[in-house]
Formats: structure tokens, sequence, C-alpha cells
């Protein structure tokens, strides 16, 4: 029987196969723990719901094989589920509300920060999480003190040399990547021959367009079959080739903002303004 915690990642650095008192006495300064945040929602007629998540749980998997084995940073379970209420009508969605994933993002950074933890990365793998991540890692910063980071899979660009100009510009959902990654973890959990192609008609203006986010739209807006890419390109081999290409990249990520200091980023302290009050 094959199991699912499996590699560096969580033979290394899974922290809660810690215990209590091994959490408690590990240094803290310098760890980064990685938070990822994936979603359950529809991905057309031949994926899983689960495909966000399960991608996320393999990049990380493939990130951690990259790290050398002292880097301080820790890996925590999947929030599984995300905000897809742009997908909510398709069965199988399973959508926390912004204000619940607020939430849930609240709870574990202050229980985090409880510990004794300082660094707090949140990794996503679904864009409809993306804007409220963005501000929830403000507003845990301000509540926590933690310094709070975002990394999104696309940053580091490993997909890009494998796609064409169309998938990058309009292959935003259950498209070649998506499906290529999936094909290439689980491959029994992918339905090929129900795969289709569907590109929404993106505007492509500077000041209007999808990458600009000029307009909200839910799936049904922007697709008919809940796919937008072309899902019938997909093959295991570049899903597989994809991954390769993530690890390394992603570890190289996860090291440089394990190693950032907040505290470099004014400019010079000397530069400080000074309020007091003349005395009269
Ligand atoms: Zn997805």
């Amino acid at each position: 029987m094959g199991f699912r915690y499996e590699g560096n990642a969580y033979d290394r650095r899974f922290l809660p196969r810690l215990t209590t008192g091994e959490i408690a006495a590990m240094p803290k300064d310098d760890a980064l723990i990685v938070l990822p945040v994936g979603a359950v929602e529809q991905h057309g007629p031949h994926m899983p719901v689960f495909t966000d998540t399960l991608i996320g749980e393999a990049l990380m998997a493939e990130a951690f094989e990259h790290l050398p084995a002292d880097a301080p940073i820790w890996l925590l379970p999947s929030v599984g589920y995300g905000k897809s209420t742009e997908h909510a009508e398709h069965p199988g969605t399973i959508t926390l509300s912004a204000r619940t994933l607020m939430a849930v993002l609240e709870d574990i950074a202050a229980s985090l920060a409880r510990s004794g933890f300082k660094k707090l990365l949140l990794f996503n793998t679904h864009g409809g999480n993306a804007d409220l991540l963005g501000m929830m890692a403000r507003e845990i910063r301000i509540a926590t003190g933690m310094a709070v980071y975002r990394l999104d899979p696309g940053a580091v660009g490993y997909s890009e040399s494998f796609t064409d100009d169309e998938e990058k510009a309009s292959g935003i959902h259950a498209g070649d990547v998506e499906t290529s990654l999936v094909m290439a973890v689980c491959p029994d959990w992918v339905h090929p021959e129900r795969a289709v192609r569907e590109m929404p008609n993106f505007p492509r203006s500077p000041s209007f367009s999808f990458r600009a986010k000029s307009f909200a739209w839910t799936m049904k807006d922007i697709s008919a079959s809940g796919i937008a890419g072309d899902a019938t390109k997909a093959n295991p081999a570049r899903g597989r080739a994809m991954l390769d290409r993530a690890g390394p990249l992603l570890a190289g990520a996860l090291l440089e903002i394990a190693a950032f200091d907040m505290g470099s980023l004014k400019e010079s302290p000397l530069r400080e303004p000074s309020y007091k009050a003349s005395s009269v």
C-alpha cells in the first residue's frame, strides 16, 4: 500500500510530525514555516476537484528534495479548501467564504506566533485565493509581528518554456499545465479522454485585460466546459519535466525567503525622520 507522506519534506521537515517538546526546543529566529493553500473546486470534466491542493503538495514535495538538509524550512499540512466562490455553481466545489478563509489563516498564524515562530510563507496554488492572501499577509504581519511572505509557483517561471503563447495568455484553469502536472503525479485521477480545449476571449489592451484584473468574473462568465486552456495538449512526460524544473527553482525561492531580513528594507536607519517637539 502506498501512502501520502513520503520524501524529504515529510521525512525531515514536516512540522506536525514533531512533538510539542521538540517544537518548543527548536531554534525559531530563522525558521520559515510554509503553509500551502489550495482549493477543492471543479477542474473540468477530466480532472479531480482536489487538483490545486494536490499540485501544491506535489510542488512542495519536489522543492524539499532540493533543500540543504540543514535549511530551517518547515512544511505545514495544506489548507486544502480555498476561496472558490467563482466555481461555486459546479458540483464538487467546496469553497470557504472569504471571511472564513481569512479567519482560518488568522488562527493558524496566531498559533504559530504563540509557538514562537517569526516567519510565515503563504504558498498558493489557486488563483482565486491570490487577492485574499495578499491582503491577509499584511494583516497577519500587523496582528502578529511575524514576517509574512507570499509565493505563487508561477512566479518562478517553472512552466514557461513548456507552454505556448496562447496557453500563457488564456490557459488559467484546468488547461495544459495543470492537467500535465496531475497526470504526472496521480495519473489514475485524470481522464484524458474527456479533456477539451476552451480558450476564453480575454481583452488584451494594456489598460483592460484579464491579467490587470480589469473585470470581475465567475467561471460561467468565461467558460462553458469549466476549462480555460487546452487540456487536450497535456501529457504526463511534460508534467514530470515541469515538476523537475520546479523543484530547484522553488527550493531557491524558499531559501531566498528564509534568508531575507525585513530590517534590510529601509534605505538607512539614519534617515529616520525625527518628529520630536522642540522644547519651549
Ligand atoms: Zn487549478
